[in-house]
């Protein structure tokens, strides 16, 4: 008997088990009507507000529309430089470019993959309006650090790309909360999402709120009052009610991932002995060999995805795929060798980035994977690269 596919992510079980709740915030929308800025808009922000600690929450279209109108609050455009890990999803890059401003590539850390704050210092020039690190996978990257050389260079805003780390922690404090801006997604495969388009925008700042509630509503002070050039981003009703009734489980789901991203180091760790993780010194030849990425000590990871350094990947996706394991790259082509972008802004050196997108392999992973399944994936991995 062949075994039934493994679920990447398995929303299904996720459904069943708070279809009461989402049923019910479902049809309370459809009976009251208010399917754009209805009145679960603003209770999803308050719940949000209080989950992070941010002082203010706009949700908006998406994780993509919560970067460009952060971009956009910030008044960056054409002329100005945005530091950036090339190590991410388009998006990030996409709307620095959109809004004619440069991308400027800063490598990663290869234990991590995100980005090397390190590094950050060297590429501040007098055009450079904003600083984008992401969280990659799920855990932070060294916000202390990143936030330290920000206002070391006149308060350069801090935007972090948190798409991927809704609910993890850095030094106590969560992310959306550790910079100028934080932006999330709801995109249903990440750690919090909806069943749709949606994202949100969190600071403390309150200029900056105000000017991303306006931008968000096509740059209305007012109704048919444009203060400022905006677009159509509001997040819909319904996806805010989804979202709503997700909140319920959503820190269980956190202990959920962080539990299931242990066990799958312990049993991945048993089986190839104490690897290190990928260091700089790996950097340049071939990878020997199966490794785990680090989880950092200042951050709690939620493991949007839970990623792997693999040598011969094509070979070893294609031999858990007939197993019933199926898996993904994030990414396969840094930002910088991409068509789209190569030719924006300055020579980019991220040989880290380069290496690193050879191997990184995601494996099935989310809060209703179950054991068995979760030993499944790990003896075929072990298997296919021993
Ligand atoms: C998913 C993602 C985005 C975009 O979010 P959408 O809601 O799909 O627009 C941006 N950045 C990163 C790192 C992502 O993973």
């Amino acid at each position: 008997m062949s075994a039934a596919m493994i679920p990447f992510i398995d929303l299904k079980s996720q459904y069943q088990a708070l279809k009461p709740e989402v049923q019910a915030r479902i049809n309370r929308v459809l009976d009251h009507g208010q399917y754009i800025m209805g009145p679960e808009v603003r209770e999803l922000e308050e719940r949000l507000e209080a989950y992070t600690g941010a002082r203010h929450c706009i949700t908006v279209a998406s994780g993509t529309e919560a970067l460009l109108i952060s971009l956009m609050a910030l008044g960056i455009g054409r002329g100005d430089e945005v530091i950036t890990t090339p190590f991410t999803f388009a998006a990030t890059v996409e709307v620095i470019a959109l809004l004619g401003a440069t991308p400027v590539f800063v490598d990663i850390k290869p234990e991590t993959c995100n980005i090397d704050a390190a590094l950050i210092e060297a590429a501040i020039t007098p055009r450079t309006k904003a600083i984008m690190p992401v969280s990659l996978y799920g855990q932070l990257p060294d916000m202390d650090a990143i936030n330290a050389v920000a206002a070391r260079h006149g308060d350069i805003p801090v935007i972090e790309d948190a798409a991927q780390s809704f609910g993890a922690e850095y030094r106590g404090r969560k992310s959306c909360n550790l910079s100028t801006i934080g932006c999330t997604s709801f995109f249903p495969s990440k750690p919090l999402g909806c069943y749709g388009d949606g994202g949100a925008i969190f600071t403390s700042d309150d200029a900056l709120a105000q000017a991303c509630r306006e931008i968000r509503v096509h740059g209305q002070s007012k109704r048919y009052t444009h203060t400022r050039i905006g677009v159509g981003g509001r997040m819909d009703t319904l996806q805010c009610a989804i979202v709503l009734a997700k909140m319920d489980r959503f820190e269980r789901e956190v202990e959920l991932r962080a539990q299931i991203g242990d066990r799958y180091r312990g049993l991945i760790q048993a089986a190839i002995g104490n690897a290190p993780a990928p260091s700089a010194e790996d950097v340049g030849s071939p990878l020997q060999g199966l490794r785990l990425l680090s989880c950092i000590n200042e951050s709690t990871h939620v493991h949007a995805q839970f990623t792997v350094a693999c040598p011969d990947r094509e070979a070893v996706a294609a031999k858990l795929a007939a197993k019933g394991v199926p898996t993904a790259v994030h990414y396969p082509i840094p930002l910088h060798l991409q068509p789209a972008y190569a030719g924006l802004g300055p020579a980019t050196d991220a040989p880290i980035s380069e290496w690193m997108s050879q191997y990184v392999m995601s494996l099935p992973m989310g809060p209703d994977l179950t054991a068995s399944d979760q030993d499944r994936v790990v003896q075929a991995l072990v298997e296919a690269t021993a």
